[in-house]
């Protein structure tokens, strides 16, 4: 039987994972981006010459379905990350730091190690964390993430629950799934050794992923088009036309806001429940302070909405970027955003010259403010999110696609795995 075609809409992270992966079961993708350059949230970007990611970003030891793909294609993750135990502490060294070994007895460890907690504090924690592992990790739908960790202590909700939440999330605490949060949570501290680690990248965010994947298409007979926009997709007897070319296939891994003008004419209720989705901004401002090494590489910062946007700040100097050059993430940005950037930017540098002040080695000049208005859709409780299945040859792949994941790199690669699994010849 001759190799099936499918076309892959949209070089993202779930673009390039779905063509990569249908390639290993010997389809023949033809993987087509608007943009001119491949990994769309998750790209380098060059700003008046200065290359820098799009966005700060974060993997974990548990985006297993991601790491596996890099390596296909050919990334040393040895090369590709700085991997550290789950260190969530501020510069003032407050904060849960886990050691190595079996997450479970890591996550104990390390609440009981972490005195600056009365101790009252620390078994409140770990027994809300016993019951909810007692419960498998699950809640009901409805459920918020404030509502889930009402009864622990202020203390501990303002300075592990709330960043924790808005890191994985991008939703504050008092909005955000519980039910979603809880399956992080589980699967980062429960699922292995090694889960719960932090992989700070220290390679350029495209050539973790998305570079590499093109390069390794290329060799192994995908067929790539760049700054190629698709405008309609039409269903005939056997497949999909796009552009007058015949597909038995089409993995849709556009954004959801593209992915509904493009079936709504043949999936209107895919495309009403793909376009429903509302989104949270994330604000990146890169900042240089000459001379300046932090004591290391990542630290969570006290944040809250009146003058502390940024919640964690990366030293770019520790990982293989610029000496000097700090990045600060201001996750959930909207109240930041209507503000205006010029007064989150300013905000920020007061804020870590307050916080670092004594780690700076030369003033904090602000070099760059990037802003994703649609960084994530916003992971309320309840939330419908359309499922892959859109139509008969027709799978959907995108971090917004229906699954348990929150919008990250790993959910939108799973949902291209598992839409190539549906869509394969059986
Ligand atoms: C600032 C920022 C920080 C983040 N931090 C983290 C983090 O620390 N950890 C983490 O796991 N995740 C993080 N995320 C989320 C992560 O980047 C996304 O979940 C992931 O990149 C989504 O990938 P995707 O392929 O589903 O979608 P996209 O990256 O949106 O890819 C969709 C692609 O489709 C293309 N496209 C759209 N329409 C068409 C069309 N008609 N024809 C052809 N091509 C089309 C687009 O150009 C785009 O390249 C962050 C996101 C941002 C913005």
């Amino acid at each position: 039987m001759p190799a099936q075609r499918w076309a892959v809409v949209g070089g993202g992270w779930a673009g390039m994972a779905a063509a990569v992966e249908a390639r290993l079961r010997g389809i023949e993708p033809t993987l087509i981006e608007m943009a001119p350059q491949w990994g769309g949230r998750a790209r380098r970007v060059e700003i008046d010459g200065l290359p820098l990611d799009n966005g700060q970003h974060i993997l974990i030891g548990a985006y297993s379905e991601t790491l596996r793909l890099m390596q296909v294609v050919g990334v040393s993750l040895d090369d590709a990350f700085l991997r550290m135990p789950l260190r969530l502490t501020t510069p003032d060294g407050h904060g849960l730091t886990l050691p190595p070994g079996s997450p479970l007895a890591a996550f104990t460890r390390g609440v009981f190690a972490h005195t600056a907690w009365p101790l009252g504090h620390r078994l409140s924690l770990l027994s809300t964390a016993a019951g909810w592992a007692l419960r498998g990790f699950r809640c009901d739908d409805a459920t918020s993430v404030a509502q889930l960790t009402r009864r622990l202590p202020a203390a501990l909700r303002d300075e592990l629950i709330d960043p924790l939440c808005v890191a994985a999330l991008n939703t504050p605490a008092r909005e955000a799934s519980g039910r979603v949060f809880l399956r992080v949570l589980r699967d980062a501290l429960f699922s292995g050794p090694g889960s719960a680690d932090l992989l700070l990248p220290k390679q350029r965010l495209s050539e973790l992923l998305p570079h590499p994947a093109a390069r390794w298409l290329q060799a192994h007979g995908g067929t790539l088009r760049l700054g190629t926009r698709v405008e309609r997709i039409d269903a005939c007897e056997s497949g999909w036309q796009i552009g007058g070319e015949h597909f038995e296939g089409v993995i849709l891994a556009t954004t959801a806001v593209e992915a509904a003008r493009l079936v709504r004419p043949f999936a209107p209720d895919w495309a009403e429940r793909a376009a429903a989705l509302r989104y949270e901004p994330i604000v990146t401002v890169y900042a240089q302070s000459d001379g300046t090494r932090l004591p290391q590489p990542l630290f969570a910062l006290p944040s809250d909405e009146q003058d502390r946007p940024a919640q964690f700040v990366f030293d770019h100097g520790q990982l293989g970027g610029p000496e000097g050059v700090l990045a600060f993430v201001i996750s959930g940005a909207q109240p930041w955003l209507e503000r205006g950037l010029d007064h989150t930017r300013d905000a920020t540098i007061r804020q870590a010259q307050q916080t670092l002040g004594a780690h700076l080695r030369s003033p904090l000049r602000a070099l760059r403010v990037l802003t994703e208005r649609r960084a994530t859709f916003r992971c309320t409780p309840g939330l419908q999110r359309p499922p892959a299945a859109i139509a008969p040859g027709l799978q959907a792949a995108g971090d917004y696609v229906a699954g348990p994941y929150p919008a990250t790199l790993e959910g939108a690669v799973r949902s291209a795995v598992q839409a190539v699994a549906a869509l394969a010849p059986r």
